[in-house]
C-alpha cells in the first residue's frame, strides 16, 4: 500500500507563517524574501517590466510572460504580409 507515502507530506506544512517575514506596503500579502515582495508589489503599481519581443506585450511577472509567449508558439503572430512580387 502507499498510505505511508501519504502521511508522510502532512508535517512540511507546519513553516507556514514565520517564514514569510517580508510584508507588501499595499497590501497584507507576506513573502520569504525581499524580491518576492517586490515582485508582488507590481500588481500595485502597474510596473510591467518583462515586454514579449514578438507582440510588444508587457507582463507583470516573468511567468505570465512566458505563459503568454507559448500561445506564439501554438499560433505565430500575423505580421503585416509582405509580398514582393
Ligand atoms: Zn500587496
Ligand atoms: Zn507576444
Amino acid at each position: 500500500m502507499f498510505v505511508a507515502v501519504a502521511l508522510k507530506g502532512q508535517d512540511v506544512k507546519q513553516q507556514g507563517q514565520e517564514t514569510l517575514r517580508y510584508k507588501c506596503q499595499y497590501c497584507d500579502k507576506r513573502e520569504r524574501t525581499p524580491a518576492l515582495v517586490r515582485r508582488h508589489e507590481r500588481v500595485h503599481t502597474g510596473e510591467r517590466p518583462f515586454k514579449c519581443h514578438l507582440c510588444s506585450k508587457t507582463f507583470t511577472q516573468r511567468g505570465n510572460l512566458n505563459a503568454h509567449q507559448i500561445t506564439h508558439v501554438k499560433m505565430p503572430p500575423i505580421l503585416p504580409s509582405t509580398s514582393k512580387d
